[in-house]
């Protein structure tokens, strides 16, 4: 009788705080044992030379979601959690978004039905709140917060999903309330509306004026009164896809001051820049998402920022927008840059591209990349440590990597459905061969193994993370208030 369901054998394990070479037993779907030379396993695997590293987390990601312009993303759950799966991820958290006028009870309902038959990995839900009516703050969001959705998103722009600031300080009191996590999208709405006026009665309509209208300045502006809000309040927030030095700077001067503000970069604010809108005609539109990626100086900031600590978080903003006009063109063939839907694939290549330029160039050392690729964002999001990690107990979610295999990034050996990658022709050091979720293997040297709908709802806990720093706010202060309890 085999001690362990699957052994890993000899692999070089490494944790967001350790890198060691042994074993990993497997029973139950958990982790049950690391050490050198364990016992037999039903099914074993030769990981020698090879890293055995946590599956993935992308926390940011957009699986099956209609835009707020009537826009549905290519992926489905299953081609969204396959491709995130091929690409060492193996818990996607992506968002159940509410649009105005809709129930967020019955848009959390029809994302369960849509990802119960299809998802191959683990999965969580994210809210988005567009439309903060009195029956979604006080009923459906709290409900749903017990139930596992404990962080939401709010945006400070676009026309169909941005709060006012009145607005947000009522999510942000909820969040404080219930002890959930707010993130944000954070730029400043009437910078780029009049930006883009500018731009357009010029005749700019072409991609590359996205970078224009989306001002470095619109972002920095929004992250600053973002957090202004959340000290207020004092309530943690996490901003999300951070692309600016500018921005970056609001967010280290925050933490400077006792604050608990948390960011995250995603693949194309360190890979791509606004050049790469500059293409023929409409094609630059395969590179807008907003905010926008910026230059090398911004890159360089980034880079250093995942290093220092300032972002803790790492992940794709996968936007499957195919470029015709199911996605990209949906508006026409030759649109405007504010009609382009907005965003860019990369779930499959997230993991692989921040290795390859991040690990072998030594700007990360092994534990800082998985804690940027997976553990912060499992403590984070109240997944830890079930997810995240390689420890005695938790979900045997692994990824084994070839540390050497070398391989040129092309649209069709992804298995997305969006058609084309930003990433076209980049050369990667690095990739992972084979992926387990909870012990069932998903994917085995390039192949699929796992069957539609053996991915999970992962409900999520309260995250810690959102707890209040606990920082006196003179302005709520009830004694100088006339005894008014404000929360
Ligand atoms: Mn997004």
């Amino acid at each position: 009788m085999p001690e362990f369901d699957l052994v890993v054998r000899n692999g070089k394990v490494a944790t967001d705080f350790d890198v060691m070479e042994c074993d990993v037993g497997v029973r139950d779907g958990k982790v049950a044992a690391l050490a050198k030379d364990l016992g037999r396993g039903q099914e074993e695997l030769d990981a020698t030379g090879q890293l055995v590293l946590p599956g993935g987390v992308d926390s940011h990601c957009h699986i099956e979601q209609l835009s707020s312009s009537g826009v549905m993303g290519a992926d489905d759950f299953y081609t969204g959690t396959v491709s995130a799966a091929f690409g060492g991820t193996t818990t996607v958290i992506p968002f159940a978004a509410q649009h105005r006028g809709q129930s967020l009870r019955a848009v959390v309902e029809d994302y369960h039905e849509r990802a119960r038959p299809k998802a191959v990995v683990d999965y969580a839900f994210h809210l988005i709140i567009s439309d903060p009516t009195e029956t979604v703050m006080t009923k459906e969001l709290p409900g749903l917060i017990r139930e596992g959705c404990t962080s939401f998103k709010v945006y400070t722009t676009s026309d169909r999903l941005k709060l006012d600031d009145f607005e947000m300080l009522e999510v942000l009191a909820v969040a404080r309330r219930e002890g959930a996590l707010v993130m944000v999208h954070a730029e400043n709405h009437d910078i780029i509306r009049w930006l883009s006026s500018r731009l357009l009665e010029g005749g700019y309509r072409a991609p590359r004026y996205l970078a224009v209208s989306h001002a470095r300045l619109a972002e920095s502006e929004a992250i600053h009164r973002a957090i202004r809000l959340s000290e207020l309040i004092d309530v943690p927030l996490l901003i999300v896809h951070v692309s600016s030095v500018e921005g970056l700077d609001e967010i280290r001067r925050a933490q400077a001051r006792g604050t608990k503000i948390y960011a995250e970069t995603c693949t194309q604010y360190l890979f791509l820049t606004a050049e790469d809108l500059d293409l023929e005609g409409s094609r630059g539109a395969m590179f807008c998402c907003s905010p926008p990626p910026r230059d090398k100086a911004a890159q360089k900031a980034l880079w250093q920022g995942l290093k220092d600590r300032t972002v803790q978080v790492f992940s794709s903003d996968h936007a499957p927008y195919p470029y015709d006009a199911s996605g990209k063109l949906a508006s026409g063939p030759d649109p405007s840059f504010e009609e382009i839907a907005s965003g860019v694939p990369g779930l499959e290549v997230r993991m692989p591209l921040l290795f390859s330029e991040g690990v072998r160039t030594g700007r990360l050392d092994l534990s800082e990349f998985v804690a940027l690729t997976a553990t912060n964002a499992a403590k984070i999001y109240g997944l830890y440590p079930r997810k995240g990690t390689i420890a005695v107990g938790s979900d045997a979610d692994l990824a084994i990597w070839d540390q050497e295999k070398e391989i040129v990034v092309c649209a069709e050996m992804l298995h997305d459905k969006v058609g084309y990658t930003p990433y076209e022709n980049r050369k990667v050091t690095g990739w992972p061969t084979t992926v387990l979720s909870r012990g069932r293997i998903v994917v085995q040297e390039g192949e699929l193994r796992a069957e539609r709908g053996t991915g999970e709802f992962l409900p999520r806990a309260k995250p810690e993370a959102a707890k209040p720093a606990g920082r006196r706010v003179p302005e709520m202060d009830p004694a100088r208030n006339f005894g008014a309890k404000l929360l």
